[in-house]
Parts: C-alpha cells; sequence; structure tokens
C-alpha cells in the first residue's frame, strides 16, 4: 500500500527501482524473531533471497545467523558483521577455494551436500590442521507440493544425500578424522503454503536423527531449512503466520535436551517489503491484446520468466475503479517470456504511469541481471 506520498516521491525519480518497506521488514523481523524465541528456536537467515545490504544490516541487528550458498555470501555476511559462530554454509557445488576460504573464517557448520564433498572438506581441512564442523543434508524424500521448479526434497533433486547413502556416509564420518559431525539438515523447497508438509518433513526428521543415534552419533542441531511461504495475492502489511509456522515443529519434532533446533528462512522473512516500480513507456493496442510495455523487465524480476511466478501488478497512478481494462504487462526485454502478468486487470493505463509490482523482497534484486546491456537496478528505502 502506497501513500500519496510515497507516490508524489516517486514520481521525482528515475525509474525502474527497488521500493523498501523498511518498517514493514523490520516488523516481519520482530514477528519472527518473538515466535523463535517462544520454543528457544534458532533462525539463520537464508541470504539468497536478498542480499541488499540495507536489508542485511536489520537482520544482522535483529540477531538472526546467516545461511549462504556461495562464497561471496559467507564473505558479505562476515563482512556485515553476522557473527561466524551463526554463518552456516550450504550448496551442491562449494569449490575447493569457497571450502577453504569459510574453514580459515571458522564457520559454524558446512551444510554438506554429498559423500564426495565430505572427503574433499576433511582433505582441506587437514591441509590447515583444522577441524571442519559438518551436519549432513538429507533428501527426505518429503513433497513440498510447491512449483517443481523450487522443489529440492524429493529422490529426483540434485540436493542434499539420499538415504540410501547413509550408510556409507557414516563410515566415511567415522574415518575423517578432520570432521566433526554436528546434526541434520534438511530443505525441501520453496514458496511452501501448506503447513501439513512441514508436519510431513518432522516425522522423517524424527526417522533420521534416530538413525544417526542408534549409530554412535550425537546429533547435536536439527536444522529443517525454510521455505515458508507468502502470500502473494494479498500483499499489503502482510506478515507470515510465524507462530504456527513455529508451532508445528514444536509439536512434531522430538527435540531432546540439549539438541538444537535451526531454520533458514528467506522469503517469508523479506518477500513483502519491497516492490520493483516501474513506468509505463507505451500503451500498445493491439486487436485481441492491448499492451503495457513498462522500463523494467525481466532483467530486473526474473521470477515471472523463470517460474511463471505471480505477482501483484497495481497502477499506482490511478485510483481502483470499478472500470477495468484487460492488459498483457511485458518489459522491454527482447525474450517473450518477458512478460509479468497475461490479462491484467488495470485502470485505463496511460504513458508515464506508474505501475507496481508487489511481494518483490526475496528473489527479486538478487536476480537482476545485465542482459541486454542494462543498467544496475537501484534501491530506493521508506523511512524506518
Ligand atoms: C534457498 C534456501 C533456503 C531458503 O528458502 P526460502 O524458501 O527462501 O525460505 C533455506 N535453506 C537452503 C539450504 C536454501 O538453499
Amino acid at each position: 500500500m502506497f501513500s500519496d506520498k510515497d507516490i508524489s516521491h516517486f514520481a521525482n525519480l528515475e525509474t525502474p527501482f527497488y521500493y523498501y518497506d523498511l518498517a514493514l521488514l523490520q516488523s516481519t523481523l520482530s514477528n519472527c524473531a518473538d515466535a523463535a524465541k517462544l520454543y528457544n528456536f534458532h533462525v539463520h537467515y537464508a541470504m539468497k533471497a536478498n542480499f541488499n545490504s540495507r536489508v542485511l544490516e536489520k537482520i544482522r541487528a535483529i540477531g538472526f545467523g546467516a545461511d549462504c550458498v556461495s562464497g561471496g555470501e559467507v564473505s558479505k555476511a562476515i563482512e556485515l558483521g553476522f557473527d561466524k559462530a551463526q554463518v552456516v554454509f550450504a550448496g551442491v557445488g562449494k569449490s575447493d577455494k569457497e571450502i577453504n576460504d569459510a574453514l580459515d573464517q571458522d564457520i559454524f557448520c558446512f551444510n554438506v551436500e554429498s559423500i564426495q564433498e565430505l572427503e574433499v572438506i576433511n582433505e582441506l581441512a587437514a591441509a590447515k590442521g583444522k577441524k571442519a564442523r559438518v551436519a549432513i543434508r538429507i533428501n527426505p524424500n518429503v513433497d513440498a507440493h510447491t512449483h517443481h521448479n523450487i522443489t529440492t526434497g524429493l529422490d529426483e533433486n540434485k540436493f542434499g544425500i539420499n538415504s540410501w547413502d547413509l550408510p556409507l556416509c557414516a563410515e566415511t564420518l567415522k574415518k575423517s578424522d578432520q570432521l566433526e559431525f554436528i546434526g541434520i539438515h534438511f530443505h525441501i523447497g520453496s514458496q511452501i503454503t501448506n503447513l501439513d508438509v512441514y508436519k510431513n518433513l518432522c516425522v522423517r526428521v524424527n526417522e533420521f536423527a534416530e538413525w544417526f543415534e542408534e549409530r554412535g552419533f550425537t546429533v547435536k542441531v536439527l536444522n529443517v531449512g525454510g521455505g515458508l511461504g507468502i502470500d502473494y495475492h494479498h500483499p499489503d502489511g502482510q506478515i507470515p503466520d510465524f507462530p504456527a509456522y513455529f508451532k508445528i515443529f514444536n509439536e512434531f519434532l522430538n527435540v531432546r535436551p540439549n539438541q538444537e533446533v535451526h531454520f533458514e528462512l528467506g522469503r517469508a522473512l523479506v518477500g513483502q517489503s519491497a516492490s520493483l516500480v516501474s513506468k509505463v513507456l507505451y500503451v500498445k493496442n493491439g486487436k485481441k491484446k492491448n499492451f503495457i510495455v513498462l522500463d523494467a523487465g525481466m532483467t530486473e524480476l526474473m521470477r515471472p520468466a523463470l517460474y511463471q511466478a505471480y505477482h501483484k501488478i497495481e497502477n499506482i497512478s490511478k485510483p481502483a475503479v470499478a472500470d477495468v481494462v484487460k492488459y498483457d504487462v511485458v518489459g522491454p526485454i527482447c525474450e517473450s517470456t518477458d512478460c509479468f502478468g497475461k490479462e491484467v486487470e488495470l485502470p485505463e493505463t496511460f504513458r508515464n504511469d506508474l505501475i507496481a509490482l508487489r511481494s518483490a523482497g526475496a528473489y527479486g534484486e538478487v536476480m537482476a541481471s545485465h542482459y541486454n546491456l542494462r543498467n544496475e537496478i537501484r534501491g530506493v528505502y521508506s523511512e524506518d
């Protein structure tokens, strides 16, 4: 929801840009932190959702850790003052350099996704005379019931170690002197809106924890990943239901005394706090279709082109009216998939109207590219 003041401010700015509602971000973070505290759950923010420094600063300040998926993210988290003891590093393809740098930084833990990776971390740690803390990312074969392009926890996905490889994994852990096993890790997908999925995950986590314990391992950390979805259809002031989410884990996970439960939330923390604001360049009225051509495209917000994602589209220069026109809303990029929405109902729209693509705080700015030699996208920030 934009105030008249916001909109007249936007009119003086060069478009397109990401507009961050830092007050909404702050209340989302506080809401999550309070809900997690109730059960003493630990939250690591999944940095890949948005690594804008202004956003990260608020997340660091509230005390969350950082869940990183590249050496670049590990460095940036530490640079911005995240506690090293709260930095975890996941990813199916960590390079030797990334592993070495993370060992030098003494991060909390590597979330390891293959047996070969365990062997490589063991070797690299030995060369430095260090111990590496590792958690095993297990592929639990739990269906996240989300878009197939953002499902990660099924047998056919590339992520994690499959259950049939766990005996070899346990053997490798036992003979690797430089590895300190700290627990098990899961992340089954993103934009999960059916909370029952998490009950199924808890059942599997309990089974795997027991499996490791039976083989003499101490499972100190249960890391259940992230994936909590947001409501893209109702972006105004919406905060995900963190209390309901954490309550499920409290009810269905068997947590031993001294065991820690870790979460890695990305989208749910930042998704609603930004909109992509763009200007209408042209309105093309065809015989069968009306097109709105924006000055933002897939180079600024790739999710619709990448996985047919929905973002609510609003003409913020015109009051909402009953009399709507249907438009295909497209960007300027030379690709037919550069389309934000088809048959979108908007008030009659004209050149220079401002259009907001809502709920763009997660996997938006971070996926921007220079394709077509486009300019770097900027961020504009609300007052706190
Ligand atoms: C992407 C990712 C997350 C966060 O996913 P969201 O859907 O944004 O909550 C958490 N853990 C890992 C390992 C990831 O790759």
